[in-house]
């Protein structure tokens, strides 16, 4: 498959999706030409699903940063909380920046079903995400209690009280593409808002900036790898704290 048939696919469902590749190649040459700085200045964290799959998918050239810093668990989510994100701030290099790449993923396999994925060594496609996919089962079983988070099973019990809050939008479509996408979007929504509360109440004494990537990581078979449906991409200046949004910069 080449690259354009590949998006095709995933255009089908989002319209401006890009390879991450691409996305990545597109950042390093904005922090090098408009920030003027070096990779090796960043750190970076990220906020994405605990699954294999974003590991095995985990773009290349993000290595010449420094870190990773985990914040995340399942789905995406921050989890980590104000502890996660005070220690990221405190590990960023001397006159550096903080990159956070954050959001939910969703499967969508060559034949262009969402929700699933031909994974490495397996012989049958298998659900992507599936943290997203059991609670969206749950709802629509109506087995999701309200207020109901077992300790044991806390971070995929709080996406089912997220869906349970969501209950309108998601009973727009009884189909399971849309309502999938439907959740990827209240879960991009819901780790966006939180990105923001963790940010605005942690000091990042260290460094320049704050760049902020959120995505909806859609991910392709284990043949096809990972694409970016880009949502926001700010650039918060830390001499001024004025906000800027790029997002032109790093779509087609
Ligand atoms: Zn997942």
């Amino acid at each position: 498959m080449t690259k354009n048939e590949k998006l095709a696919v995933v255009r089908q469902y989002y319209p401006n999706a890009r390879t991450t590749t691409d996305t990545i190649n597109d950042l390093i040459s904005f922090i090098e030409d408009q920030l003027d700085m070096e990779t090796a200045q960043i750190l970076m964290a990220d906020s994405v699903c605990a699954d294999d799959v974003n590991g095995v998918q985990y773009p290349t050239r993000t290595r010449e940063f420094y870190g990773p810093f985990n914040l995340a668990g399942l789905w995406g989510y921050p989890f980590t909380g104000l502890t996660g994100m005070g220690a990221f701030s405190s590990h960023v290099p001397d006159n550096g920046a903080a990159f956070i790449y954050y959001g939910p993923h969703i499967g969508i396999s060559k034949q262009g079903k969402v929700g699933e994925i031909h994974r490495f060594g397996q012989s049958v496609n298998s659900s992507c995400c599936g943290a997203a996919i059991g609670a969206l089962t749950k709802f629509n079983n109506n087995a999701i209690e309200e207020g109901s988070i077992d300790e044991k099973n806390y971070q995929a019990n709080t996406l089912e009280q997220l869906l349970l809050k969501n209950k309108e939008r998601l009973s727009k479509s009884d189909e399971f593409g849309p309502q999938l996408m439907e959740v990827t979007e209240i879960a991009y929504e819901a780790t966006d808002k939180r990105i923001q509360e963790l940010i605005s109440q942690t000091k990042f004494n260290n460094c320049k900036y704050i760049i902020l990537l959120g995505i909806i990581l859609i991910n392709g078979d284990s043949d096809v790898g990972s694409f970016n449906a880009i949502k926001r991409f700010d650039v918060i200046d830390l001499s001024t704290n004025e906000r800027t949004s790029y997002l032109n910069n790093l779509l087609d």
